[in-house]
C-alpha cells in the first residue's frame, strides 16, 4: 500500500481546512439550530449560504461521481478529505455529503432507473432536497433485518406498504424515503424477499407518529414512521425487486466507512482540544502537561487515532483495488474499531477539560454523543465483531 499523498490532493485539503476556518466553525460558533419539521425546508438559510460556497468552489459531493454531480474522489483520497470535514458536525451538510442522503444518492445512482434519478437524484446531490432510509423497525431486532416485518404487496401497478419504522433518521422535512420491504415473500432465501422502494412523504398512509430524541438532543431527532396502506407506483421499486438486501449492502459498506473517516477528524479535534487545554489549566503546582497520567492518556490517544487511522485507510484502498464485498471485513474491523476509539479519545478530552467539558461551550460533549450512537448504528460493535470473527474462524475450519 503506497501512503503517498498526490499534490492535488494535499492542495485540495489546505483548502478544505481553509473553507472550514473560514465558513464552517463560524456556522457552528453561531449556534444556528437545525430543527427539523414536517413539511419544513430541507436545510436552515445560513447552511444553504455557506453549501453555495462549497459548490462554487468546488468541494460538493466528494463521494460521487462526476457525472452524478459530485467530485468523483476515490475512498483512499475521501479519506483525508473527509476526516477534515469530521471535525465539526455540521460540516457534512455544508458539503453535500450528509448521511442518510449521502447513501441514498451513491444507490439511486447505482440502481436509479432514468426517471428515478431525474425525479430524485438530481435534487438531492444539488442539495435542493433531503432524503432518509427507513429499514429498522421496534418489534424485531434491527441487526438482523431478515427479521423485518413491512410488507409491500402488489396491487395491480401499485406496491400497497404497511408496517412500522423507526430510527429514520432526517424524516421530517425529507421529500422521500427509501423504505425496506417484503415484497416476495414466497422467496426461499430470506435474502431475496426484500425491495428498496421510493416513498414521497407526501404519500397519504406515510404517518410520522414522532420524532426520538436521542440522548438529550431535540433537533436531530429520528423518526417512528407508520406506513398505513400507503400506496406507490411499482416503478418506485429500486433495482429489481427481490434485490433489497443486496443493495443495502452496497449502500451500508461505503457508507460505515464514511463515518469512520469522519470518526478521525472528530477524534483529533477532541485530541487537540485536550492538549492545548492541558498545557494551560494548572492544578496543585504544575500544568496538566506535567501529571504523568495526563502524558500517559495522550499518548495513547494518539496511538489510538493512529491506529484507527491507518486503518481506515487501509479499508479505504482495499475498496478502491478490489471493491467494497471484497473489504468487508477490513470495514467491519474498522467500524467497531474507530467508534471505540473516538469514544476513548472524546472520553479523556471531557475529563481533561474537567466540568467545562460537559458543557456545550464545547463541542466535546456533542462528539461523546456521537461516539455513543455510532457503536449501534450501522450495526452494532457486536455483529461487526461476529462478521471479522466467523470470517476468521471458517478459514481455519477449512483448514
Ligand atoms: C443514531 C442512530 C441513527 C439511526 N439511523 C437509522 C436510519 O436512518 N435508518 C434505519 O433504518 N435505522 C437507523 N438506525 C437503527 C440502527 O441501524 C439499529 O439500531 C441497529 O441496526 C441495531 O438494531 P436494534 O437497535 O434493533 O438493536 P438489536 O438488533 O435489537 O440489538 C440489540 C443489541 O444486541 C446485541 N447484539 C445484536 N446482535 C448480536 C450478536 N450477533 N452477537 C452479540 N450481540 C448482539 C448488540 O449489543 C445490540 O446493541 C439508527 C440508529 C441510531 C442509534
Amino acid at each position: 500500500m503506497d501512503f503517498s499523498v498526490p499534490d492535488e490532493i494535499v492542495g485540495l485539503c489546505d483548502s478544505v481546512h481553509a473553507f472550514m476556518e473560514e465558513h464552517v466553525y463560524p456556522l457552528e460558533r453561531s449556534g444556528e439550530t437545525w430543527v427539523m419539521e414536517v413539511g419544513g425546508p430541507a436545510y436552515p438559510p445560513a447552511v444553504v449560504a455557506v453549501q453555495e460556497k462549497a459548490k462554487a468552489a468546488g468541494y460538493w459531493a466528494f463521494h460521487l461521481p462526476r457525472e452524478a454531480g459530485g467530485a468523483d474522489l476515490p475512498f483512499r483520497h475521501y479519506v483525508l478529505v473527509n476526516e477534515i470535514l469530521g471535525r465539526s458536525l455540521v460540516a457534512p451538510a455544508c458539503f453535500g455529503s450528509q448521511a442518510p442522503d449521502s447513501g441514498n444518492a451513491e444507490i439511486l445512482w447505482r440502481y436509479g432507473s432514468e426517471e428515478q434519478k431525474d425525479r430524485w437524484l438530481a435534487p438531492l446531490v444539488a442539495g435542493r432536497i433531503r432524503s432518509c432510509f427507513s429499514m429498522t423497525e421496534p418489534e424485531v431486532a434491527g441487526s438482523d433485518p431478515k427479521l423485518l416485518r413491512t410488507t409491500a404487496r402488489r396491487d395491480g401497478d401499485e406496491y400497497v406498504i404497511d408496517g412500522h419504522k423507526w430510527f429514520t433518521s432526517g424524516a421530517h422535512g425529507a421529500s422521500f424515503a427509501i423504505v425496506m420491504a417484503q415484497t416476495n415473500p414466497e422467496a426461499e432465501s430470506p435474502y431475496a424477499r426484500f425491495s428498496q422502494i421510493i416513498v414521497p412523504t407526501d404519500t397519504p398512509g406515510f404517518n410520522i407518529s414522532r420524532g426520538i430524541p436521542v440522548m438529550g438532543d431535540r433537533d436531530n431527532h429520528h423518526a417512528e414512521i407508520w406506513y398505513e396502506n400507503c400506496r406507490v407506483p411499482v416503478s418506485n421499486c429500486l433495482g429489481p425487486e427481490g434485490s433489497g438486501f443486496l443493495i443495502a449492502q452496497e449502500r451500508l459498506g461505503p457508507g460505515r466507512i464514511h463515518h469512520c473517516m469522519r470518526w478521525l477528524g472528530m477524534a483529533q479535534r477532541a485530541f487537540e482540544l485536550m492538549c492545548r487545554y492541558a498545557t494551560q489549566r494548572e492544578t496543585f503546582g504544575s500544568v496538566l502537561a506535567r501529571k504523568a497520567n495526563i502524558q500517559d492518556w495522550i499518548a495513547d490517544a494518539r496511538a489510538d487515532i493512529h491506529a484507527a487511522r491507518l486503518m481506515t485507510l487501509h479499508a479505504a484502498w482495499k475498496i478502491d483495488t478490489v471493491g467494497a464485498a471484497a473489504a468487508r471485513e477490513e470495514i467491519s474491523l474498522v467500524k467497531f474499531f474507530g467508534a471505540r476509539v473516538l469514544h476513548d479519545v472524546v472520553d479523556k478530552a471531557i475529563q481533561v477539560h474537567g466540568a467545562a467539558g460537559l458543557t456545550e461551550d464545547h463541542p466535546l460533549s456533542a462528539f461523546y454523543r456521537q461516539a455513543r450512537l455510532g457503536r449501534i448504528y450501522d450495526g452494532p460493535d457486536e455483529v461487526h465483531k461476529m462478521v471479522v470473527s466467523r470470517r476468521i474462524l471458517s478459514r481455519y475450519a477449512e483448514g
